[in-house]
């Protein structure tokens, strides 16, 4: 067991927490899985020097090191490793916006909804937003890339990361790009980090970009028979105009959504799109009646606008809670694949295919004009013929979606448990440059261990 009095000793306070039943609460992320480690230490700092300090630490005792933002990732990204100290930046916090360059400067522990919440006090907005954001860190936001559902019009994380502050496995930190708009010296090295899972050092700081506030949205939802109808009508959408929304909701979903919010949501559709346009003026109006027209033409039996905020909001909560509502019909292995728009429709009949072979539920959610899929694969735990039927059914799903030409994930990172399915979907010389990069900035391999490679 190794001796971190000498840690304990270099940080103020109580910033290292040792007590095995705090602990335990830093073991597992969102994915619980049951396999987390049990680490040694918590290390809560509040400055970039204690992080240097504790990476230091680290790095001369040969210490793996996990970092965590709030602990919401779906695929065991921040899931700790037998013997390594935990990092949580929930401490490090503080936001300072910049209104002539339109940027905010965060500390990696704000929430996402602390930085949209201070952009808006500036009369400005900060686009991205996973359903998570009222509970995930501005730093997880980054280390994964994070999406969400006006992605498919503003684009994701690494679309407004203008600048980071990292520390690398050595304890040196590094500032890459910053407060201008333009940026081409050296390497992308900022692009690099986005993503890169813990695996490659710790955002101590993230500089964004931010927008003029989104203008109010009009809000339409289609109700469908099926889910190829809806699938289709997402490429008719697409294939003519780019809403600020276009999310999907399975029959399941919406029966687990209507059994925790009884909200009035049709429980025999087979399928229900939520779009929304913010086009200004007369551009909405014709964006709003083609989205109706293309619901419509596809088969759509009901289809509902409204320019209320209010009721279009109810909508969106709808689609946001829907991991936590089918999460109450058991344990979830949650996909995030996703692949190039055209094969939507095919992707989600594969993924009923595959519930059916395999006898298990599938519950389906989708950033859908994004071709981005969430198959939530529901089992009892309790159950080791259908967990076995569950994992060949998780397995099949990601094998699938290499096959279309798509992606394991497209938002939520491959963390620890998607891992397995990165060489089919990379190949072998890509598999290589990654660990290259990751060796070359991580020699002793101590950061995030079992992540992605
Ligand atoms: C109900 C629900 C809905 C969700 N919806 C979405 C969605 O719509 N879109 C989406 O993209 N995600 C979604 N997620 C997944 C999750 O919220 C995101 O992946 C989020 O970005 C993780 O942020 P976090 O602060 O919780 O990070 P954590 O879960 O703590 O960590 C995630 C990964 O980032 C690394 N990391 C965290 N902070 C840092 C840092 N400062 N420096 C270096 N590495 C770091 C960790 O090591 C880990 O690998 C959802 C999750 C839940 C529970």
């Amino acid at each position: 067991m190794v001796d971190v009095s000498a840690l304990i000793d270099s940080l103020p306070g109580p910033m290292v927490i040792t007590d095995p039943s705090i602990l335990s609460g830093y073991r597992q992320d969102r994915a619980a899985d049951p396999n987390a480690g049990q680490p040694i230490a918590l290390v809560r700092p509040l400055t970039t020097e204690d992080v240097q300090t504790a990476v230091r630490w680290c790095a001369a005792s040969g210490v793996p090191l996990v970092t965590r933002g709030a602990g919401t990732s779906l695929s065991g990204g921040a899931t700790a490793v037998d013997g390594a100290v935990m990092i949580t930046t929930e401490k490090m916090r503080g936001i300072v916006v910049d209104t002539t360059t339109r940027t905010a400067v965060c500390r990696p522990g704000m929430l996402n909804v602390e930085v949209k919440a201070a952009a808006a006090a500036h009369g400005l907005w900060y686009p991205p937003d996973p359903s998570s954001f009222e509970i995930c860190t501005i730093g997880g936001n980054a280390a994964t890339n994070a999406g969400g559902l006006c992605c498919v019009k503003y684009g994701v994380t690494v679309d407004y990361v203008l600048g980071l502050e990292v520390v690398l496995a050595d304890g040196r930190a590094v500032r890459l790009g910053g407060k201008q708009l333009k940026d081409s010296a050296g390497l992308s090295l900022t692009r690099l980090f986005v993503g890169s899972e813990g695996l490659l050092g710790i955002i101590t700081e993230v500089t964004v970009r931010l927008l003029p506030p989104q203008a109010p949205a009009c809000t339409v939802v289609g109700v469908f028979p099926s889910v190829t109808d809806a699938s289709r009508a997402v490429l008719a959408v697409t294939g003519q105009t780019r809403p600020a929304m276009l999310e999907f909701m399975d029959n399941t979903s919406i029966n687990a959504v209507e059994d925790m919010l009884n909200m009035g949501l049709h429980r025999d559709a087979g399928a229900m799109l939520i779009a929304q346009s913010d086009a200004p003026g007369p551009a909405g109006t014709v964006e709003i009646a083609l989205i109706e027209e293309a619901f419509l033409a596809h088969g759509a039996s009901e289809v509902f606008t409204t320019d209320d905020p209010d009721e279009g909001e109810a909508f969106t909560v709808a689609r946001r809670a829907a991991i936590p509502a089918v999460e109450r019909r058991g344990s979830l292995l949650l996909e995030d694949v996703g692949v190039p728009l055209p094969a939507l429709p095919a992707l989600v009949e594969g993924v009923a295919r595959i519930a059916e072979a395999n006898d298990v539920v599938i519950a389906v959610i989708a950033h859908a004009g994004d071709g981005n899929t969430h198959p939530l694969i529901v089992f009892d735990p309790n159950d080791d013929a259908e967990t076995r039927r569950a994992q060949i059914a998780f397995d099949e799903v990601m094998g699938l979606a290499v096959a279309m030409g798509g992606t394991i994930t497209g938002e939520h990172g491959v963390g620890r448990l998607k891992k397995g399915w990165l060489p089919a979907q990379l190949g072998a010389d890509v598999m290589d440059l990654t660990a290259t990069i990751k060796k070359a900035l991580d020699p002793q391999g101590l950061l995030n261990p079992g992540v992605m490679l």
